[in-house]
């Protein structure tokens, strides 16, 4: 790396006998390449030299691949992801979670927690995913349309909102805004943005944060604080205030041995050097009892049941979901959860709810890509596949000769779905959604 280390950064380091020099070492050295499988979609040929200890469907890659110019990338094959943020899935999988638990990602996108916990709930439960600055709030809308599961919601609200939903929630996460220390290894900008009064700047706004949330989290409800900073400010001193301040109980997980135990004893660390990783600090901590609220659940008026589906159940298996109108939009949402949901959209602003399985118009029902991109519920027959250079033309929004015969067609690669294109005969109608084309040369 050609830009050195903030020097206040590299005395403090090296003064930390929990850090030392080799943390700073390993940051100067080359980033592992990673990233997470969709369990239920196709595995892509990349060429994977290792699975990551603490992640199923987690590997390593030999190399840096160009994700945008491979079909099975915005297939939602594959979600390309920090090594030491996967560590969540241990940790979900070893929490002593309620059946069909409801879980809150609060600080979400671009949607790489939210996708890890979409894959571990396989569609039971509920996933709420939250971003608070609007233009990222579309990109985790996009990241989790193409992850597809219909027991997610995607919103765009100030933490401080979901005190509308209080005791709600029976884990939150909160993968804080923070100094990024452990970004200064892929992104050399990292290293020039960070200062001392960043610090704490990210100090304070990750305790207003918690303080913000805690309400709506269950008694007896887990809170899964991480950063990818390296300090004991932003780190361990936090979950300490959280015990002092919001009564929180610290939690300490058993994970794979070259993940470290955090110092005093305070949740964990995925150091570069020691681990494949970037770095990463997690803490669990669960909220005492408290009088449990009775629930009373909301929810708007402008939903009309959609009973008329006459096309649909051909391509959708609606059988576990309920299907509501919205402004003509056809979501999809599982059963079990429709009245969580519901509450959840009477409270939020949403950008996303369920999956969008088609819009009504004058013609009939237009599938939605969201349909498309979801397995669980995807069954539509008429498929066409297309090479690798057709996919990478029809996800640039081309359209080009074609033979078939009319009517709506799943796009698929790899017998992996795309999107739809209407079918005119000779020659298609593309219906890749505009937003999410590729903008490069293909
Ligand atoms: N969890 C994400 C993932 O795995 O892809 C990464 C989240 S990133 C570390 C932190 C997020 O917090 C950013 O998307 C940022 O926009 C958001 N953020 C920034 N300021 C915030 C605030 N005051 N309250 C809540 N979130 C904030």
């Amino acid at each position: 790396m050609s830009i050195p280390f903030p020097s206040a950064f590299e005395e403090r380091v090296k003064k930390d006998l929990f850090l030392g020099q080799d943390l700073l070492t390993a940051l100067d050295a080359q980033a592992p390449v990673s990233l997470r499988f969709h369990p239920l979609k196709k595995r892509s040929d990349l060429e994977v030299i290792a699975e990551i200890p603490w992640c199923e469907n987690g590997v390593y890659l030999k190399e840096r691949p160009s994700f945008t110019l491979d079909p099975l990338f915005h297939a939602g094959a594959y979600y390309p992801q920090e090594a030491g943020s996967m560590v969540l899935d241990s940790l979900l999988k070893e929490l002593d979670l309620p059946a069909s638990p409801k879980i809150l990602d609060l600080c979400a996108a671009p949607g790489g927690k939210s996708t890890l916990i979409a894959s571990f709930l396989g569609g039971d439960g509920l996933l709420v995913s939250n971003e608070v600055i609007q233009a990222r709030s579309r990109i985790l809308k996009e990241n989790m349309s193409k992850w597809g599961y219909s027991n997610s919601i995607v919103t765009n609200n100030d933490p401080k909102d979901f005190q509308r939903l209080p005791q709600f929630f029976d884990l939150i996460i909160v993968d804080a805004p923070c100094s990024g220390e452990g970004m200064f290894r892929k992104d050399e900008k990292a290293r020039e943005e960070w200062s001392e009064d960043n610090v704490h700047l990210c100090c304070g706004r990750q305790k207003r944060i918690l303080a913000d949330v805690w309400d709506a989290l269950i008694p007896g409800g887990y809170l899964i604080y991480s950063t990818c900073t390296f300090n004991t400010n932003e780190n361990e001193e936090n979950v300490e205030w959280m015990v002092e301040e919001l009564g929180a109980e610290v939690i300490q997980m058993e994970l794979p041995s070259p993940i470290a135990t955090g110092r005093n004893g305070i949740g964990h660390y995925c150091l570069p050097g020691r681990t494949e990783t970037e770095g990463f600090f997690v803490a669990v901590v669960q909220k005492g009892d408290e009088k449990l609220q009775r629930q009373r659940f909301t929810r708007k008026a402008e939903f009309r049941m959609q009973k008329d589906l006459l096309d649909i159940p051909v391509y959708a298996d609606l059988s576990e979901t309920i299907v509501l109108n919205w402004n003509d939009k056809l979501l999809a949402l599982p059963k079990t959860m429709e009245e969580h949901m519901l509450h959840v959209q009477a409270q939020m602003r949403l950008q996303k709810m369920g999956t969008t399985i088609g819009e009504v118009s004058r013609k009939g029902i237009i599938p939605n890509e969201e349909l498309a991109l979801n397995p669980q519920l995807c069954i539509y027959p008429e498929r066409i596949d297309l090479n690798r250079q057709q996919a990478l033309n029809y996800l640039h929004g081309d359209t080009f000769p074609l033979s078939g015969t009319q009517g709506y067609r799943l796009v698929t690669f790899e017998q992996e779905p795309l999107g739809w294109m209407k079918h005119l005969g000779n020659r298609f109608n593309n219906l890749y959604p505009k937003e999410w084309r590729i903008r490069m040369n293909v």
